[in-house]
């Protein structure tokens, strides 16, 4: 799965830390369970955030 660099748009490989969260969120989930993950931009070596959920409703 790839991921968009936030400062230069340079693509970047993510992998899901476990097979329950499989879901790539760009905020936390609302339900406080996502798994918040640091990934730096090969290009610009700025850090994009994403957060990774597992699956289930979102309940907002
Ligand atoms: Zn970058």
């Amino acid at each position: 799965m790839k991921i968009d660099c936030r400062s230069c748009g340079h693509p970047i490989e993510v992998t899901p830390p476990s097979k329950d969260y499989e879901i790539k969120l760009n905020e936390p989930c609302p339900n406080g369970d996502s798994i918040e993950v640091n990934v730096r931009c090969d290009n610009c070596s700025a850090q994009t955030q994403i957060y990774w959920d597992a699956e289930h409703e979102l309940a907002v």
